[in-house]
């Protein structure tokens, strides 16, 4: 597909990049290989907008894939990043920082009584699953096809259907001793769970969920399915845990917990809490807790967990989203959506918005989507087409058919009127593209 508008700087700056970087990147969906064309390289945020290094300026609905609730360049995060650094940027030491954003994030998710700082989602969930397997003894991890977890090796096997599917591995790399522990399931199937539990009896230490999957485009759990799992989790000896790094304050103030009120073993966390800098926890029971070193037996560690800069993000972040914050980003999601959707409708693009609170994506299909395979089965050539007229008229979307779309509370009418202004054309696209 051939593009009408060039980002000269930005390929240029993509073209260095390939020489020192495999692919250009330093994450893959960044370089656009879903959409194709010109990654855009960012120069500076504010508020809802970002501007590239051609100087353009975009609508930014990706929110750097959530961290950004509060829109970029906040004003009172920034100030407070300016003073922590003004100290110093990293101790090796304990730091009152890192205990205030513990208790900020103890007092909001009720079943987080202890909680450990560490610096990525992915290390959050590794740790959670280690704790897990010390704590029960056990080995198996079960996990659902199309859940992201982070780049964890014993996570990233996700093929397989049926019931009870051994992992395979996804990637080379990932042995298959590795992965051989790992139960991959379909989504939103309880009894593909029940099966698995009676095939692995006493051999489960836990099941991992994102608490509302949005790493496969936003397909919510079904009614009851994550309390099926916590209670299915509970009869067989197995800790549930809830990967909220997606969804851990932003679904609400408490997350997705805040939601449905499912109470997990063992939590995790990232994006929302790390201000934009790298910071991640994982928490939950006490008594599980109570296993990690250097209370317990079970390592974890990182040179830069709780970083005085990082965690003086979080918390200035954490401090600001209210229930104010939360009603606006709720109400701009909800009217994002109406737009998007009668828009497409319009063109007579088949579509679903699938939303999940304030996070939401849209499937190119008018199927319902209640798994990884139904969210495969979209036209994805008119995501792609949607895309790039977007781009093109300056709103930027995530450059993949399979993720959430994030808002913050800086995205005000004028950023939605921008929006709204792009969409018939979008739509048109979409609806002109051909496979
Ligand atoms: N868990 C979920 C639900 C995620 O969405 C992600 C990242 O997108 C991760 C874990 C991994 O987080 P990180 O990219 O910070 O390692």
């Amino acid at each position: 597909m051939a593009y009408s508008y060039e980002a000269p700087v930005s390929q240029s700056l993509f073209d260095r990049a390939s020489v020192v970087t495999p692919g250009g990147v330093n994450s893959p969906v960044r370089a656009f290989r879903a959409v194709g064309g010109t990654p855009r390289f960012m120069v500076s945020g504010t508020g809802p907008y970002l501007t590239d290094a051609d100087g353009r300026e975009y609508v930014d609905l990706v929110c750097s894939w959530g961290p950004m609730i509060l829109g970029h360049s906040h004003p009172e995060v920034i100030a407070a990043v300016q003073e922590a650094v003004s100290r110093g940027t990293s101790f090796g030491t304990p730091g009152e920082g890192e205990v205030a954003l513990a208790e900020e994030i103890v007092a909001r998710i009720e079943p987080v009584e202890q909680v450990r700082l560490v610096s990525s989602g992915t290390e959050a969930t590794m740790s959670a699953i280690r704790l897990a397997r010390g704590f029960t003894g056990r080995a198996k991890v079960v996990k659902f096809a199309g859940c992201y977890h982070g780049h964890v090796d014993a996570l990233l096997a996700a093929a397989g259907s049926g019931v009870a599917t051994f992992g395979l591995p996804d990637t080379p790399g990932v042995t298959g001793a590795t992965a051989g522990d790992t139960v991959v399931l379909p989504y939103n199937d309880l009894d593909a769970v029940r099966a698995a539990f009676a095939a692995h009896p006493g051999e489960i230490a836990c099941v991992i969920t994102e608490a509302s999957p949005g790493n496969m485009g936003v397909v919510p759990p079904a009614d009851g399915f994550n309390a099926g799992l916590k209670e299915l989790c509970a009869a067989n000896g197995a800790l549930y845990i809830s990967d909220e790094v997606m969804t851990g304050f932003r679904t609400s103030k408490a997350g997705w917990y805040g939601v449905d009120g499912v109470r997990p073993d063992l939590m995790t966390f990232g994006k929302v809490m790390g201000g934009g800098f790298p910071a991640a926890a994982f928490g939950g029971r006490a008594d599980v807790m109570a296993h990690l070193a250097p209370a317990g037996p079970v390592y974890q560690a990182g040179t830069l967990s709780g970083n005085p800069v990082a965690t003086a993000a979080g918390l200035a972040q954490l401090r600001l989203l209210d229930d104010a914050a939360y009603a606006k980003i709720d109400a701009v999601s909800a009217e994002l959506r109406s737009l998007v959707g009668d828009a497409l409708s319009k063109e007579g693009v088949a579509h679903t918005v699938s939303a999940a609170s304030n996070m939401f994506s849209v499937f190119f299909t008018d199927r319902p989507v209640r798994d990884y395979e139904d969210a495969k089965k979209q036209d994805v050539f008119r995501f792609t087409a949607f895309f790039h007229s977007m781009l093109e008229q300056g709103v930027y979307l995530p450059p993949s058919a399979f993720e959430s779309w994030f808002v913050s509370t800086a995205h005000d009418e004028r950023a939605v009127e921008r929006i709204a202004a792009a969409l018939p054309a979008a739509a048109r696209a979409a609806s002109e593209a051909t496979a």
